[in-house]
């Protein structure tokens, strides 16, 4: 007998010969999500202000910066200085777009890449595929996976090369964005009291842009230092993002939160501080890094469109469309190539719906068994080794891959402190209590990641007031509508560069570049014919707005049964998280919903004015 569970797992078929038993495995992973469901969901955090407004302070630029305000007008106006900025700039730089400026409350380019500095800092997604515009800038970089310092240094090269930093506004956070329908420009009011206008608006703030805190009980009591790893405070541990912490000897430090950024940092506080302690909720999966330097030889094989090429064979794969060649070959792809071996080697025959996600379900399993059996072959202490291994489905949250982090267990000086689910209990002037044990610190760090599913507005700092002043949280309080993910009906002349209605990609800046070039195309196009406004139909925002919903029943059942993370909203799904989430026909379909739209050149949806 077959039966599908409503996890997209399906239950039968044959389970000789795999190494595992698939129905205690399910049982498990179950009751790990079971554990970690909380009715307040994304409740449970607390929002950076207020009295805890100086963990967003920026550490990385001198205080006392002052500048005249503006108040002129620009053609078009880019809200954020990150990957998405930066490809909208580009893009539109290459389009023939001269009068531009970007606005960004950094110090300078890179977006996350400009916060993110913590010791260890890298990316994981290789690096050929995931910085953008190597092509344009002939940049090849150095290793597999680039470190963060690269990643910011490659962000500051593309402005330089498109002449971004002609016209920009750093050290500037945009208060407010006003439509003003008589004169059909956007009025950009921004707490060094400018007022600019702008005639067309891209707003590139980022999907993880804003800290997030757990909301944890005696949170504000903590005498100790403490910061958020986005905002690293060199200052007080010494080092750079290389690590050689100085500053930690003698210290006793706490991380809260073991997502990507914790599992790279944790080796260095490890190595530096007197005694570290890891507070765990939900182990991340720890999959081994091979990091080889770029062969020079290979770069010199590459010919024109090598980049794009490439990003669409990672993006492809990793969505699970098989393609003849995995370029990429690392551990993102690798549990699709397995599905796929599995299927060329006869251990997947059945090519029905339910064959299929079975096979996809052994498959999923078996990669997860060995990053378990990784945990158990490098972690000495067994308690730990156990406590470290993750219970889910692989892309639940975020693949890790690091060969440190779980090597940093083995020393004497650092602690995992599992709180098995249930997240730390309480925080005190001296330190951190977990399972009625306090543990006194010196310093502590959160590592508790960033706000998603959160309302638009709160997460970009602004309003956005379109037509008749009606604010864009408004507009979406009963569900987000768009066309494509970038315009919504009421905001003319306005550009959204964000997930909700987009395609998801492992790789964020190819769904960032893709935005860019349409965007690109539309603003030219409106720009060609002297237009006032360009603007979605209601029947064009209606009709995605429906397409989106349908699409989202692909995914929908997946995320439902993944244990808690900003994956899932924190384990709450719900109607309108097929509506607010991705467009669930995955990014190769959108990219080409997007590209064919473009060829069919009526500009369909939207009207032109
Ligand atoms: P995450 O949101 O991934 O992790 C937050 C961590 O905090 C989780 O382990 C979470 O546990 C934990 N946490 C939250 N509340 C509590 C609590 N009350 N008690 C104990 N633990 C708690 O944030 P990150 O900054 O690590 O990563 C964010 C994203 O940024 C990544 O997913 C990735 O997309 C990107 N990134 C990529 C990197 C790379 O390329 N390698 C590096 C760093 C970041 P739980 O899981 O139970 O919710």
């Amino acid at each position: 007998m077959t039966t599908s569970g409503q996890d997209g797992s399906v239950e039968g078929g044959a389970t000789e010969g795999l190494g595992f038993d698939p129905t205690t495995l399910r049982q498990r992973y179950r009751q790990e999500r079971d554990r970690r469901l909380r009715g307040d969901g994304n409740e449970q955090y607390v929002e950076v202000e207020g009295r805890f407004a100086h963990y967003l302070d920026d550490p990385y630029v001198e205080p006392g910066f002052e500048r005249e305000p503006l108040t002129d007008e620009v053609e078009v106006i880019v809200i954020g200085g990150g990957f998405g900025g930066l490809l909208a700039g580009a893009r539109l730089r290459q389009a023939g777009v001269e009068d531009i400026r970007l606005i960004d409350p950094a110090g300078d380019f890179g977006g996350t890449w400009y916060w993110n500095r913590y010791p260890g800092i890298a990316c994981d997604i290789e690096s050929y595929t995931y910085l953008p515009l190597l092509e344009e800038l002939g940049y090849m970089p150095k290793e597999k996976y680039s470190f963060g310092k690269e990643i910011l240094d490659h962000s500051q090269a593309i402005a330089r090369k498109f002449d971004l930093y002609r016209d920009v506004c750093f050290q500037t956070r945009v208060e407010e964005l006003h439509w003003d329908e008589d004169e059909a420009r956007w009025i950009i009011s921004t707490n060094r009291g400018d007022r600019m206008k702008a005639h067309y608006l891209c707003l590139a703030t980022g999907p993880l842009n804003r800290p997030k805190l757990p909301g944890i009980p005696g949170i504000e009591e903590f005498e100790g230092h403490s910061f958020h790893a986005s905002r690293w405070d060199y200052r007080y541990t010494g080092g750079d993002s290389e690590g050689n912490l100085t500053g930690l000897r003698g210290k006793r430090v706490g991380i809260i939160g073991t997502g990507a950024t914790s599992v790279q940092c944790v080796p260095h506080v490890g190595e530096a501080a007197e005694h570290l302690y890891v507070f765990q909720r939900t182990p991340s999966s720890i999959d081994v890094k091979d990091n080889p330097i770029t062969d020079p030889e290979w770069t010199e094989t590459l010919t024109s469109g090598w980049h794009q090429h490439r990003m669409d064979n990672f993006n492809s794969l990793v969505s699970g469309i098989p393609q003849e060649e995995d370029l990429v070959n690392d551990g993102w792809t690798d549990i699709i190539t397995n599905l796929l071996v599995g299927i060329r080697k006869g251990k997947a025959n059945d090519f029905s719906p339910e064959g299929m996600a079975r096979a996809a379900e052994n498959a999923d399993f078996e990669k997860m068994e060995s990053i378990r059996g990784r945990v158990e072959s490098v972690v000495k202490d067994a308690a730990t080794a156990e406590a470290l291994k993750p219970y889910y489905r692989q892309f639940c949250k975020r693949p890790c891959f690091h060969n440190e982090y779980l090597e940093a267990f083995n020393r004497e000086n650092v602690t995992l402190v599992d709180t098995e689910g249930r997240g730390v209990e309480r925080i005190t002037k001296k330190g951190v209590v977990v399972g009625g044990q306090e543990f006194e610190l010196d310093c502590l760090i959160y590592a508790s990641g960033f706000e998603v599913g959160t309302d638009f507005s709160r997460r970009a700092g602004f309003q956005v007031y379109g037509r008749g002043g009606k604010t864009l949280a408004d507009t979406w309080a009963g569900g987000v509508r768009t066309l494509h993910g970038m315009h919504a009906r009421g905001f003319p002349n306005c550009f959204i560069m964000s997930n909700p209605q987009a395609g998801f990609t492992a790789s964020y800046p190819h769904l960032l570049n893709e935005q860019a070039k349409h965007l690109t195309y539309i603003i030219t196009k409106g720009m060609d014919v002297g237009s006032r406004s360009v603007e979605v139909t209601e029947e064009g925002e209606a009709e995605w707005v429906d397409h989106c919903i349908e699409k989202a029943q692909v995914t929908g059942d997946f995320f439902e049964n993944c244990t808690p993370g900003y994956y899932n909203n924190e384990g709450k799904s719900s109607e309108r998280s097929a509506q607010d989430g991705f467009y669930g026909g995955g990014s190769p379909a959108f990219f080409k919903i997007l590209e064919d739209w473009r060829a069919e050149g009526s500009l369909k949806g939207l009207e032109v004015k």
